[in-house]
């Protein structure tokens, strides 16, 4: 059988699997990030049709469909990984599982992780049992991260954390926090880092939610006092948790820019989305932008598909994710906008059975800033993308 024949019988097996397993319920692609499964021992879900796909999805491997089968995934190749896609999006099927297990710390431990904390970690996130968090920015450590302050005393078998992290997405619903440690303060900024795997149960952990004026809560302050953390906990080398780090970023950035379908939406077209949502696209003005705002998608679309196939399996695009991470949610922020002008007044009232338009608009605003603002980005394009002077 050639290769593009065994591609062909695993797009059919697919199809018909999803046709099979996929309840109706959750052939609503486009549900937004609400509506999508976080997992966890505190999430709760919808309906029984989400939590039966996350497990029948979970036991063929396609919560994490590029992950080596023994870890949880499909083991899934790049072609195989495109066919997915395509199938998912032709079903309109909604994505079973999402977290920052499988899109940040799952890449990183795939990479840096031993055969021990692979078996130990992985497989629960790609079940969606363990919801992990991000314990990285501090009060003085934000784009300038590398200056870490929380602390890891060396108490033997274990280090002793105190300090605190901020803008913990869902710190308060995780179950596990992957940390910014600083274990050697008279090493330079870069060198003297350790990534740590942390149990949000330990003794000395509390999270704070920070109230939104919008009255939300979707980011906490972390504290730690005294929590002890064993020394099998640490992933890659001690002090040298800076490449991990930034490896992790690297993944991070990619699925900002919407390389895991997150700020790619739901696959249609600007104009498709006006047209449906808000009745035409009669204005030629209005017509001439969702043009523009498709062209510039399709080319980040395509320059983000040609850095994923020039990748080594489990590595992300290095320092082009800051370029694709720019593009990708200034491209997000522009399509909102489009869409909240197309509905006028419309758009702003905050309760609407077809989604609350003016929330998903003022959310994007914050695209610029997670995983590193855009005048970051473009620094780091200039100088470790095209090589400009500093
Ligand atoms: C929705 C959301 C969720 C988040 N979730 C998490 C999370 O789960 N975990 C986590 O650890 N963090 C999280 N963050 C924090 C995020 O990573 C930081 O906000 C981001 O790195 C910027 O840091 P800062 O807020 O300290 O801003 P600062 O670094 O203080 O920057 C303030 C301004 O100065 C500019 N600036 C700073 N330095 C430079 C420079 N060298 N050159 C040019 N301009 C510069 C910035 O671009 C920005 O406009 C989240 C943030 C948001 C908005």
């Amino acid at each position: 059988m050639s290769d593009d024949e065994r591609l062909e019988a695993f797009r059919a097996d697919l199809r018909g699997w999803i046709e099979l397993n996929c309840p109706e319920e959750m052939r609503d692609g486009a549900a937004g990030e609400t509506a999508i499964c976080w997992g966890g021992k505190q999430w709760e879900f919808d309906s029984d049709a989400q939590r039966v796909w996350l497990e029948r999805c979970a036991s063929k491997g396609y919560t994490v469909p590029t992950w080596p089968k023994e870890y949880g995934g499909a083991g899934l190749t790049r072609s195989e990984e495109k066919v997915f896609v395509e199938e998912m999006a032709r079903a309109n099927a909604r994505v079973p599982l999402q977290s920052f297990g499988i899109w940040m710390l799952g890449p990183a431990l795939l990479h840096f992780g031993t055969h021990e904390q692979k078996l130990k970690y992985l497989p629960p996130i790609a079940r969606g049992e363990v919801r992990w968090c991000q314990g990285y920015s501090e009060p003085g450590a934000g784009s300038d991260l590398a200056n870490v302050q929380t602390h890891g005393a060396d108490g033997g078998d274990h280090w002793v954390v105190n300090g605190q992290k901020i803008w913990t997405s869902y710190a308060d619903k995780a179950d596990w926090i992957f940390a910014l440690v600083r274990t050697d303060r008279d090493a330079p900024k870069h060198k003297g880092i350790s990534f740590l795997l942390i149990d949000m149960e330990s003794a000395g952990i509390e999270t704070r939610p920070i109230r939104m004026i919008s009255g939300a809560s979707p980011f906490c302050e972390t504290f730690f006092t005294d929590v002890a953390v064993s020394k099998d906990q640490i992933v890659g080398t001690e002090n040298r948790g800076w490449d991990v780090a930034k490896y992790l970023l690297t993944h991070e950035r990619e699925m900002i820019s919407g390389g895991a379908g997150g700020l790619a939406g739901d696959g249609r077209s600007i104009g498709a989305i006006i047209s449906d949502t808000m009745g035409g696209l009669d204005d030629t003005v209005l017509r001439a932008d969702a043009l523009r705002c498709e062209i510039d998608a399709l080319a980040v679309g395509l320059t983000l598909e040609r850095y994923k196939d020039q990748a080594e399996a489990g590595q992300g695009a290095g320092d082009a994710s800051a370029m694709l991470k720019y593009q990708g949610t200034e491209l997000n922020k522009r399509r909102h906008e489009l869409m909240m002008q197309a509905a006028g007044s419309e758009a702003l009232t905050w309760e609407d059975p077809r989604g609350n338009r003016a929330a998903d608009w003022l959310r994007t605003k914050a695209n610029s800033i997670e995983g590193g603002t855009s005048e970051v980005m473009l620094s780091i394009v200039s100088r470790r993308v095209l090589g400009l002077p500093g």
